[in-house]
């Protein structure tokens, strides 16, 4: 059912609850496996009435989907969206802003200098990865994310390909995910940079997927106090293939700390176990972070 109105979305506090929204999804402007035109028209096929483009550390995948969308004509609220990657306490912690001004020049700012972490990181895993007997991953790497952003999912992919592990999960645990022998400290900014900027771009500021940093309960409160003490928005308590445990945990840090709530599929790409607006429902007793756009959206 597509119930979006020009009048229903002028009121973000008041969204009609049969709205599919999904706050969270990735284009090949960084790792995902579409590009913004198909992201879009995959959206519209699965009548998504909201969706956030969120790539990683970029917001080049936005003014093509708009574009597209103006161009199709599509019943789709597109919200301005971005994953940054920040470091706290050695973990690795993605901060999602949504609803921010794409011309802000600060944002512009932070953006270059993620993209030079990422461009020195990339190198110096190519490095790692030729001491471990695969060379020119890089080149190939860099190749696969063309323009877009380069992340360790393109590595994957290539590693993959060539036929040297049996799956892109086993890329990670083998040798660029944390501790691996291909591992490289990145050097992204903190949270507090991120909810800065998310904020000067007049955003909201969300922590990405709380439950996949594998943080015992005590340092994932201590990350939630330390992102509200940094003033960040909100929390993702409705991802795909969340126990319910995990989210009415989530639900009650929102409540407990005055955070609002958010909800996504992190889609990167086509696959069973999860897509596009997929079994996302915000929670009846959550504060929708879309409550803080209520006068800014028209
Ligand atoms: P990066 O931002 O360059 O560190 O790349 C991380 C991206 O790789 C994530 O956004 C995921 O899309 C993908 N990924 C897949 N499996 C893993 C994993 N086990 N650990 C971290 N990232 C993963
Ligand atoms: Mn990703
Ligand atoms: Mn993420
Ligand atoms: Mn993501």
């Amino acid at each position: 059912m597509n119930l979006m109105s020009t009048a229903v979305l002028d009121d973000f506090a008041n969204l009609a609850p049969s709205l599919r929204i999904d706050l969270h999804s990735h284009t090949n402007c960084s790792d995902g496996g579409l590009s913004p035109e198909e992201l879009i028209d995959r959206a519209s096929n699965f009548q998504i009435d909201i969706l956030a483009i969120t790539d990683h550390d970029t917001v080049a995948g936005l003014d093509i989907a708009s574009q597209y969308i103006t161009e199709k004509n599509l019943p789709i609220k597109l919200i301005n969206g971005i994953e940054i990657s920040t470091v706290w306490q050695g973990f690795e912690i993605h901060i999602v802003g949504l609803n921010i001004d794409l011309k802000n020049k600060q944002l512009h700012q932070l953006i270059e200098l993620q993209q030079e972490a990422r461009e020195t990181r990339a190198v110096a895993i190519g490095d790692k990865l030729a001491s471990c007997g695969f060379p020119d991953v890089y080149q190939k790497a860099k190749d696969l994310a063309g323009t877009g952003s380069i992340t360790r999912a393109h590595f994957a992919k290539i590693l993959f390909q060539q036929g040297h592990v049996s799956s892109l999960q086993k890329v990670f645990d083998k040798y660029i995910g944390k501790g691996q022998r291909a591992y490289v400290k990145p050097n992204w900014c903190s949270i507090k940079q991120a909810v800065e900027v998310i904020h000067a771009a007049g955003g909201s500021a969300v922590i990405a997927h709380p439950i996949r940093y594998d943080l015992s309960g005590k340092w994932l409160r201590r990350l939630i106090v330390q992102f509200k003490e940094d003033s960040g928005d909100a929390l993702e308590v409705v991802l795909p293939q969340m126990a319910p445990q995990q989210r009415d945990l989530m639900l009650n840090y929102c409540l407990e700390y005055g955070l609002h709530a958010s909800m996504g599929s992190d889609f990167h790409y086509p696959s069973k176990w999860s897509d596009l607006g997929r079994n996302l429902r915000m929670p009846e007793r959550a504060t929708p972070v879309w409550h803080l756009w209520a006068e800014s959206i028209n």
